[in-house]
């Protein structure tokens, strides 16, 4: 793991429409979207240089802005070509992308409405993790105090930064107890997705995972969910209580980040990482990876 804290790296950031330098990809601390948490994000990951699903991204990114009031002064044709250039510009292949809006200074109370929106678009190094075998032994995953909130009560459809605060309380409470991450119930008690993944399980072949109604329908768990189908693997959208599993074989998370990961424990239920896990893993490594480098 770098040592290097993120603020002090090399390399070019692009802030509001063009690129600066890495360093110089600074806020003020009387920003409304630091004190308000008016600010909406992506995640997208790069394969050989190329953004997978960028342009999927950059929709979402919109549409969460739009969600919380505000306008991203750009398109998707031009977000998509400036996380490329962040990528080319500086010299990734495999790695993480990080477009950021959020409400600026002009206005420091709930009210924000002439705050300036800012754009930026920040990438790092994060190679996938290619160790097959050792990914298929499992995570250990707890189950989390906190619930994911009832779509009238919070805006459940938006990549938000405010929805992170109870996935990083319950992330710390997961590790501190010695698990990788924790997975979520709804306001209903149903389950729902994990901290920053959504959630898979296998019964007798077949895919069982929550309807994504009250939480991010990820673009990873869209991608999942229509390489099983070319697979011939059935998928289950449905309410999945907590008790029911006892009865899955098998559980995987995923997402930008996550990937395709292996659960072997939720809470006091255990799984073993088999087939079902295995195909949907390789099939999205094949998806994600360019032609040109699988051919290499
Ligand atoms: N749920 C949450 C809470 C997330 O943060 C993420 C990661 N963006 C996901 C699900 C998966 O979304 P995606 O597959 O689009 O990365």
């Amino acid at each position: 793991m770098s040592v290097i804290p993120f603020d002090l790296r090399d390399g070019y950031i692009w802030l509001d429409g063009k690129l600066v330098d890495w360093k110089d990809a600074k806020l003020h601390v009387l920003s409304h979207g630091l004190h308000y948490g008016s600010s909406v994000f992506e995640g997208e990951r790069a394969y050989g240089g190329q953004i997978f699903k960028s342009t999927e991204h950059s929709e979402r990114f919109l549409h969460s802005a739009e969600i919380l009031g505000f306008d991203i002064p750009y398109t998707v044709a031009e977000l998509n070509a400036a996380k490329d250039l962040v990528v080319t510009k500086n010299g990734f292949k495999n790695c993480y992308v990080r477009p950021v809006a959020w409400r600026g200074s002009e206005m420091m109370a709930i009210s924000a409405q002439n705050a300036t929106i800012h754009v930026a678009i920040a990438t790092w190094d994060w190679p996938s993790m290619f160790d097959t075998a050792q990914k298929m032994k499992g995570i250990r995953i707890d189950i989390a105090d906190y619930r994911r909130p009832d779509p009238i009560t919070a805006p459940v459809h938006a990549k938000a930064a405010g929805l992170y605060m109870i996935c990083t309380i319950s992330k710390h409470r997961a590790e501190k107890k010695g698990y990788a991450d924790a997975m979520m119930l709804d306001w209903q008690g149903r389950v729902a997705e994990c901290t920053g993944a959504n959630i898979f399980f296998v019964k007798d072949g077949a895919l069982h995972t929550p309807i994504a109604d009250c939480f991010l329908n990820g673009i990873t768990r869209q991608t999942i969910i229509a390489l099983a189908k070319e697979h011939g693997i059935a998928v289950h959208e449905r309410r999945i209580m907590p008790e029911e599993l006892a009865g899955f074989q098998e559980c995987f998370i995923c997402g930008t980040g996550a990937e395709v990961t292996p659960v072997s424990e939720v809470g006091s239920y255990t799984f073993t990482p088999g087939a079902v896990s295995r195909t949907m893993l390789d099939a999205y490594t094949a998806a994600v990876t360019p032609k040109a480098m699988a051919a290499e």
